[in-house]
């Protein structure tokens, strides 16, 4: 899944290219994948913007004839959506569920592809982000100074579920998933399954700062690809290569040699060093 370098990748490498883009039509060749909330012609949009938060990638889209306010479309990837940027008009496949034709100085498209179809686009009036039930309820951004250690100590304290399922939580702090949930845990030294009120103020330090290393580092290297994720010109990422835990279970820790375990914590697959990790 798409996690926040994923999606800042895939912002990056768009937004020079469609920003000031009219989208002159949408076809929609899944239902269930767009949700018009605002119930307004898919068609007359210009590009205005691209943002993130946490995992959702956001477009701000203004009226071509500057009648009605703006409009927002919300992608959330969830496990296999993509974004695809194209100067030539394909034959959508059949995971080709939503299609953006798009003019500027050339026609382009921009497909949304999905093959597990998990993932979802709103179209929603401007600000709707406030009325996105996923989006309104995310915590602060982890590389932004809205993200404090203090608050961050504060939560971990006061839990005893396992550590890993607080990093997961997208209300503690926004846009990490598993990849880089295992890895920043790995870097702070602590085990995944440890209860969260066990872990010592230095421990917490750690891995807060962990955190903002790997989201750094994810970013810097475009992301991680394994097997769905590419940017929104069918780039892949090179994190994979980064790696120290996240999918090397049985392969050996680069810092001790010892071989990397993988249990199931929260729910998912977890990948850690059992002689690195206390
Ligand atoms: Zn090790």
């Amino acid at each position: 899944m798409p996690e926040l370098p994923e999606v800042e990748t895939i912002r990056r490498s768009l937004l020079p290219l469609i920003k000031g883009q009219e989208i002159t039509k949408i076809e929609i060749f899944h239902k269930d994948v767009l949700i018009n909330e605002d119930q307004r012609p898919l068609q007359g949009w210009i590009i205005a913007d691209l943002r993130r938060r946490g995992k959702y990638l956001m477009i701000d889209i203004i009226s071509t004839d500057n009648k009605e306010t703006g409009a927002l479309l919300i992608v959330h990837f969830r496990m296999t959506g993509k974004l695809l940027y194209q100067t030539e008009q394909i034959k959508p496949s059949r995971h080709t569920h939503v299609r953006f034709h798009l003019e500027g100085d050339r026609p382009a498209w921009l497909d949304y592809e999905d093959v597990r179809r998990f993932g979802r686009i709103w179209l929603l009036p401007a600000g709707g982000e406030s009325k996105n039930a996923g989006l309104a309820g995310l915590g602060p951004e982890p590389l932004s100074k809205a993200w404090t250690l203090a608050d961050f100590q504060n939560i971990v304290n006061k839990s005893k579920a396992p550590i890993k399922s607080i990093l997961l939580n997208q209300k503690v702090v926004a846009g990490v998933g598993n990849i880089y949930c295992d890895e920043a845990l790995f870097r702070a030294k602590v085990l995944p399954a440890r209860k969260a009120d066990s872990l010592s103020t230095e421990e917490i330090k750690r891995l807060h700062e962990a955190v903002q290393y790997v989201i750094k580092e994810g970013i810097g290297h475009r992301g991680t690809s394994f097997r769905d994720y590419v940017d929104g010109l069918g780039g892949r990422g090179h994190f994979q290569q980064q790696l120290q835990v996240y999918q090397r279970a049985g392969e050996e820790c680069k810092i001790c040699g010892s071989e990397i375990a993988k249990v199931k914590v929260a729910g998912r697959g977890t990948h850690y060093c059992p002689r690195c990790q206390m």
